[in-house]
């Protein structure tokens, strides 16, 4: 079984509302060949919601406890991030995931680049929270760009 992200597949679970749609991980799950997961919903968050990005490190941080994950207006929701990464990796282990195919640039999601805290539009390489963590559990993560490596 192959985990994807949930707007990957479609699903208007994004901060704003939106999808991010792959026809290729679309047609995946409709085939029962992938289970999507929503890491924040996971988390407790609802749609929409305020945007977030990690301030002062990467997803490997937050879970070390070094750095923090920053709601716009400046709310610390690291906990909720936390909680949706942990229960994604509940997940993957129940389903044996052989891979999970994760939205790039988000918090939660990204394995390459992730926003750099500052909400001025400015990617940084480093992995979201769910990433590292499944990555750190042995895991392998890709992006939706790296998508014709598993196909
Ligand atoms: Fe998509 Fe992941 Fe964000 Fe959920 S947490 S909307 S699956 S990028």
């Amino acid at each position: 079984m192959i985990l994807v992200s949930s707007c990957l597949a479609g699903l208007e679970c994004r901060y704003n509302g939106t999808h991010s749609q792959v026809e290729k991980i679309r047609d995946l799950v409709k085939q029962n060949q992938a289970m999507m997961v929503c890491p924040e919903l996971l988390g407790g968050f609802a749609t929409p919601r305020e945007p977030a990005e990690i301030a002062g490190g990467t997803g490997d941080d937050v879970l070390a406890g070094r750095a923090r994950v920053i709601a716009k207006s400046g709310e610390d929701v690291t906990e909720m991030y936390l909680e949706g990464a942990y229960k994604t990796l509940e997940l993957a282990r129940q389903v044996q995931a052989k891979c999970v195919v994760l939205k790039e640039n988000s918090p939660s999601c990204g394995s390459q680049m992730i926003y750099d805290g500052t909400f001025a539009n400015q990617k940084v390489p480093g992995e979201g929270v769910t990433a590292a963590l499944l990555r750190r559990e042995g895991f392998r993560v890709i992006s939706e760009d790296e998508l014709a490596e598993v196909l």
